[in-house]
């Protein structure tokens, strides 16, 4: 089973690799990547904060509802964003009980393949816009305190540090 990985690791710092083709080992991967991010309450999780040297992210922005709207998207490119910045207040699975405010433009349109082989495109803003581009910064190695000044992401990486010692996380 797949663990979550927790910030500071140098696998979060990778910039992923694209896949050839999505097999069934892929498919079993995605599959245990969507238990590991509803158990854990989370949106969206990327490949690389489950250990996975892959582009690969699923997010959910209806995760914590009934009605689930999972989308996975593998190999994912940015077709267009707009230039409008706007705040919200972001968290991530490999940093828990940390959030912080982060300005990022609303609409965009991406393009990814999917599950099986398939071409998408998908045009979004709001939430769904948000977790996008957030989980598609883990594929570059971006994390959401890369985009804080230094000194609120150094506070954030030594208090991750101390909580991964306390646990004996390694
Ligand atoms: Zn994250």
């Amino acid at each position: 089973m797949l663990k979550l990985v927790y910030a500071p690791d140098p696998i979060l710092k990778k910039e992923c690799q694209p896949l050839a083709q999505v097999d069934d080992h892929h498919r079993t991967l995605i599959k245990e990547m969507y238990e590991v991010m509803y158990d854990a309450n989370g949106v969206g999780l990327a490949a690389p904060q489950v250990g996975l040297d892959m582009r690969i992210f699923i997010v959910d922005a209806a995760a914590r509802e009934e009605e689930k709207t999972p989308i996975t998207m593998i190999n994912p490119k940015i077709i267009s964003i707009e230039d409008d910045l706007v705040p919200y207040e972001e968290g991530c699975l490999s940093f828990p009980e940390h959030f912080a405010e982060i300005d990022r433009p609303d609409k965009l349109k991406i393009e990814y393949i999917d599950e099986n082989n398939k071409k998408k495109i998908l045009s979004t803003d709001g939430f769904n816009s948000r977790i996008i581009q957030h989980e598609l910064d883990h594929l570059n190695g971006i994390l959401f305190v890369d985009h804080l000044s230094r000194l609120k992401r150094d506070v954030i990486i030594r208090k991750m540090k101390k909580f991964k010692k306390e646990e004996k996380i390694v």
